[in-house]
């Protein structure tokens, strides 16, 4: 969206062609203002060099794409709770059916993809569906967008065919920081179980991660160096999902507070005894007792964590991972000599 975001306008255009519709919106968190803005400029481009509006090249047909920012919530990437904060309500995910092909954005026949998928759809049209099959795997087919974030010398967006390996990316990232190992990544985002250096030369397809259980999800690697607790790690994320759970059930709601009590017990050091296994209850209750992906989400991280490194696990009954894993060893801008780490407060 940043470097040519008129692939994408141009992909919506033709996709709302092929489906007789004359309206697409382009869905984006509030927080990247800078990416709305270069939306908005592409479309007033395209507008005027007549490629969107009425009548397009004289055409007769009608084509609009409207970017629309939301007020920046996790769960508005759920397809449902993105048509219902585009209607201007809380995002909520929706009771399915009706899906939203029979019933989606104001009650009509909507068809709701990633941007990713809409951006490819120019260039497979001009070169052939073979052209896009020549690459990546067999049932994984074409190139993505690999974003690889964390401990590697040059982290960015990596557009390759499906099926690479994270070792062949990181080294396409320039390899790991200066004198430090991998210790863990995670192949689609946190809300997907971690892999640890073991799992460097999987294919990145759909199958073969999932065979080695995982999810390719959303490419986002975040790639962890020794320096880092795992605890600490995962204690962070859970706190994104008890804060960006939309409180719609009962599971994830009450679930995701829960884990997060206890992840902030073990990354203190004042762990419980049966708090490694009360985490892998109430993941138990949480997975596939939940409205929607988030609440599965936000146990992957802890469960995988858990079968990986549960020594660290362990040790947070007693040391706190800020002992173990000094924070200034992992940061990547300066530490100033007597800075004092930020502590959150713990939860009441
Ligand atoms: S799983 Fe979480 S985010 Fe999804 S509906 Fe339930 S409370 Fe909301």
């Amino acid at each position: 969206m940043m470097a040519n975001p008129h692939a994408l306008i141009e992909g919506a255009a033709i996709s709302q062609y092929a489906m007789g519709s004359d309206h697409a919106f382009i869905y984006l968190r509030g927080e990247v203002v800078h990416v709305y803005r270069r939306l908005l400029r592409a479309v007033e481009e395209a507008t005027a060099a007549g490629y969107l509006g009425e009548n397009v090249l004289g055409s007769g047909i009608t084509l609009r794409v409207t970017p629309h920012a939301g007020a920046g919530a996790y769960i508005c990437g759920e397809e449902t709770a993105l048509l219902d904060s585009l209607e201007g309500r809380r995002g909520q995910p929706r009771l399915k059916p009706p899906f939203p092909g029979a019933a989606g954005l104001y009650a009509r026949p909507t068809s709701v993809n990633n941007v990713e998928t809409i951006a490819s759809v120019p260039g497979i049209l001009l070169h052939g569906a073979d052209w896009f099959k020549a690459m990546g795997t067999e049932k994984s087919t074409g190139f993505g967008i690999f974003s690889l974030s964390g401990h590697v010398a040059n982290p960015g967006q990596f557009e390759a065919p499906l099926g690479i390996t994270m070792r062949e990316l990181i080294e396409l990232a320039g390899g790991m920081r200066k004198g430090h190992q991998l210790k863990f990544w995670t192949p689609g985002g946190s809300s997907t179980p971690i892999f640890t250096d073991a799992h460097l030369d999987i294919p990145l397809d759909f199958d073969s991660v999932a065979a080695a259980g995982s999810m390719l999800g959303t490419r986002a690697l975040q790639v962890f160096d020794e320096t880092v607790s795992v605890v600490r790690a995962v204690a962070r994320w859970t706190e994104f999902y008890a804060h960006e759970s939309c409180g719609k059930c009962t599971p994830c709601r009450e679930g995701t507070w829960w884990l997060r009590q206890i992840m902030e017990r073990l990354e203190h050091g004042q762990g419980q005894p049966g708090d490694i296994e009360k985490l892998d209850d109430i993941c138990d209750n949480i997975l596939g007792r939940s409205f929607c992906a988030l609440g599965d989400a936000a146990t992957s991280p802890i469960t995988s964590a858990i079968k990986h490194f549960r020594s660290e696990f362990e040790a947070g009954m007693h040391t706190p991972a800020a002992q173990l894993f000094p924070p200034e060893k992992s940061v990547l801008f300066r530490w100033h000599p007597g800075a004092v780490p930020c502590r959150r407060p713990r939860a009441p």
